[in-house]
């Protein structure tokens, strides 16, 4: 296969390449830097004198007022404004260098987003802290032991040293050092690669055999991957369907065409059964780039990736930013995924960047989902993978009616808990109870810094914030009227985790306070029994054959949040819970208990009735002119004192003017967080680019404004 061969050829690839550079070195003598900064105010690119070997995406520490900063080449020019003598040189030229296309896109995502081109370089650009690990490497010269001047017969010891080089001198360094004394041995340091190891959850398969309609869906996009300037395709295929198998398929197909390939998969510890899926099939051209990994590894990967030893990059969102050229095909597998936004400046959303870059290098674009968002349906290509790759049906999903319930699980849910050996449940809440406060005077505890309730976590004796982290002692007393009686209410998951206990099965409880989710699934996975409890995150993509129960306790929470995405995001919960269950031989069944049976999103859920879903949905939303029928920018100033707010958000809404093709909403109050009181706008346009620029106009105006320096502001585009 093209990767493996490439792999075993990657020793002389930088070496070369900088030949390459040297023989169509452009003549233009002046460099455009930016440089790498966090600040908004400061815009470059600036001028520099341009070092013999430099273009477009080399790296380059340039002096910078009075320090020195990184910054990366994005252009190139004749002369420059800047007098001869302010025309200075770069100090040096860092190792690495930017494939030129990620250079453009970086350029785009600054516009795209209203960030600033720095911020979206640092996105692209080489991870910062990591450096090549060097070691020894010893290599026989000419010379014979025989014919050594010295004319001392090597030792049994140096002889057996000889024969085995060359290789890496490890323990043996001082006697090698020895025989380099003697001429007979040269030593040289030499980057090695630091070998990132990879979680197998999932028994190794070999290659499956295709079922008529992954064979009808792949003939398809090979068609694509073959074409100039393919569409993108949606991938809809029921839980179960082989997605993967696609994947893995079409990846190979595109290797096959010296073409490269990234995979976006929404969180790594949650999926490991796909990165060792690619590594069992591709082995060494396989890449990982996630935060999870040293800096050094992350460093070796990007570094293999940017070579070319490496085609394929796994990794979740900033993945995208994978330094691969000649790039054939990207994957975004479940699609739906909320991780795919990136939420800090710039806001990038993964699943438009992917289309961008996709576009940009003439790559196929194959997103895939059970339960796809309305925006893709719409927008792109369906291809269908309607059935179970094991023919078996989709387990019975049975709704259960909690409004005459008390308690967080009805009896019909306890008792199918007892039956079943091997169960999921699914509460999206953390901690203990979700508030508390004093029967006697109704003191709620909120957080100082955030307009929310405390939520007790039991284990750590605390109530938190889970927006700031703020956390106090759990109190005996109520602060206002003194009264001993404080009560809990609601149930999180460590409190169900507590009950369920109580069934007599082991409980595996996975949510943000677990320290390495990837542990806990393999402990599930070879349990013979127990319950797989969680947040969201237990229903992502995990594949257990044994799980014969699969419970939802309140489907409707995503519903009550006040946002258009909540019909979506119930309907994709309670959906991609019920493909955990029954995927093995003793088939399954799903319980989805809530307090609002009737609810669309839920019913359509529980029928497995995704297109009866999406329809219903794109008719709302079309009529209610949401996502995809328009774009949504959001704007929010921020500042701890609230009539700066106030003020500062109606000065945007004067400078946003009339905007053709958009509504502006607001400026409407939002809750406080981390201290700040804030405020927001949105921005509701049918045309995308015009609307994003009277954004970013509007915020450099009223930004701009000294006397508001206290108030920060910040812009969302396709905010989630
Ligand atoms: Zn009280
Ligand atoms: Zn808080």
């Amino acid at each position: 296969m093209v990767g493996t061969r490439r792999a075993r050829r990657r020793k002389n690839v930088t070496s070369s390449r900088a030949a390459r550079c040297a023989i169509l070195d452009p003549v233009p003598p002046v460099a455009k830097v930016e440089p790498i900064t966090t600040a908004r105010a400061l815009r470059g690119p600036f001028d520099y004198l341009r070092p013999d070997g430099v273009g477009i995406g080399s790296v380059l520490v340039v002096p910078f007022g009075h320090r020195d900063v990184v910054g990366v080449v994005v252009g190139l020019a004749d002369s420059s404004d800047l007098p001869d003598d302010r025309l200075v040189a770069p100090r040096r030229v860092l190792g690495h260098d930017l494939p030129p296309d990620l250079v453009e896109l970086a350029g785009w995502i600054a516009d795209e987003y209203c960030s600033t081109p720095a911020r979206a370089l640092a996105l692209v650009s080489p991870p910062p802290g990591g450096r090549a690990k060097l070691i020894w490497w010893a290599t026989a010269t000419e010379r014979s032991a025989e014919t050594d001047p010295s004319g001392r017969a090597p030792t049994e010891r140096q002889r057996a040293l000889l024969a085995g080089l060359p290789r890496p001198a490890g323990s043996d360094l001082p006697a090698l050092r020895r025989l380099e004394a003697r001429g007979l041995v040269t030593l040289c340091q030499r980057a090695t690669r630091r070998h990132v190891q990879h979680e197998t959850v999932g028994a190794r398969r070999a290659q499956p055999a295709l079922t008529a309609d992954q064979a009808r869906v792949l003939a398809d996009v090979e068609i694509a991957i073959e074409e100039q300037e393919p569409q993108p395709v949606l991938l809809h295929g029921v839980t179960g369907s082989g997605k993967t198998e696609i994947y893995l398929r079409a990846a190979a197909t595109t290797l096959q065409q010296g073409r490269g390939v990234i995979i976006l998969v929404p969180e790594i510890a949650l999926t490991p059964q796909i990165v060792s899926r690619f590594v069992d099939r591709f082995g060494d051209t396989v890449a990982v780039l996630h935060s999870k990994l040293s800096a050094g590894e992350r460093h070796d990967e990007w570094a293999r990736l940017r070579s070319g030893a490496a085609r394929v990059c796994v990794g979740p969102r900033s993945a995208v930013f994978a330094p691969i050229e000649r790039l054939g095909l990207i994957v975004l597998d479940e699609e739906h995924d909320s991780s795919y936004k990136h939420e800090g400046d710039p806001r990038y959303d993964a699943r438009h960047v992917a289309l961008r870059r996709a576009r940009q290098a003439g790559a196929l674009l194959v997103a895939g989902s059970a339960t796809p968002r309305p925006e893709s349906v719409h927008g792109l290509r369906r291809l269908r993978l309607p059935a179970r790759v094991d023919g078996r049906p989709l387990p019975p999903v049975q709704i259960v009616d909690m409004r005459e319930q008390p308690g967080a699980l009805a009896p019909a849910t306890s008792h199918a808990l007892v039956d079943a050996p091997k169960a999921i449940v699914l509460l999206n809440r953390r901690g203990w109870s979700n508030f508390v406060d004093c029967r006697s005077c109704g003191h709620a505890w909120t957080c100082p810094q955030c307009d929310v309730s405390l939520v007790l976590h039991r284990a750590h004796e605390r109530l938190a914030c889970h927006h700031c982290g703020h956390h106090e002692r759990v109190p005996q007393r109520c602060s206002e009227c003194g009264s001993m009686s404080v009560a809990r209410h609601g149930a999180g998951t460590e409190r169900l985790e507590h009950d369920l206990a109580q069934i007599g099965h082991e409980v595996f409880r996975l949510d943000a306070d677990v320290r390495d989710p990837g542990v806990l699934l393999r402990r599930f996975e070879q349990a013979p029994g127990g319950i797989l409890l969680g947040t969201q995150m237990v229903a992502k993509g995990h594949d257990f054959p044994d799980v014969t129960l699969g419970v939802v306790v309140d489907a409707d929470s995503t519903l009550r949040f006040p946002d258009f995405r909540a019909e979506e995001r119930t309907f994709a919960l309670v959906a991609q819970l019920a493909g955990r269950a029954g995927r093995g031989p003793g088939g399954g069944r799903v319980l989805v208990q809530t307090m609002a049976p009737d609810a669309a999103s839920i019913a359509a859920a529980a029928r497995h009735d995704a297109d009866g879903f999406l329809a219903g949905e794109l008719a709302r939303r079309a009529a209610l002119r949401y996502p995809p029928f328009s774009h949504l920018i959001r704007i929010v100033c921020a500042a701890p004192e609230g009539p700066a707010v106030g003020e500062a958000a109606r000065a945007i809404r004067a400078a946003l003017g009339e905007i053709p093709g958009a509504i502006v909403l607001g400026p409407a109050p939002l809750f406080r967080l981390r201290g700040r009181e804030r405020a927001q706008l949105v921005i509701k346009g049918t045309q995308r680019a015009r609307a994003v620029r009277a954004a970013g106009a509007a915020v450099a105006e009223v930004a701009g404004d000294r006397t508001r320096r206290g108030v920060a502001f910040s812009v969302d585009v396709d905010p989630q």
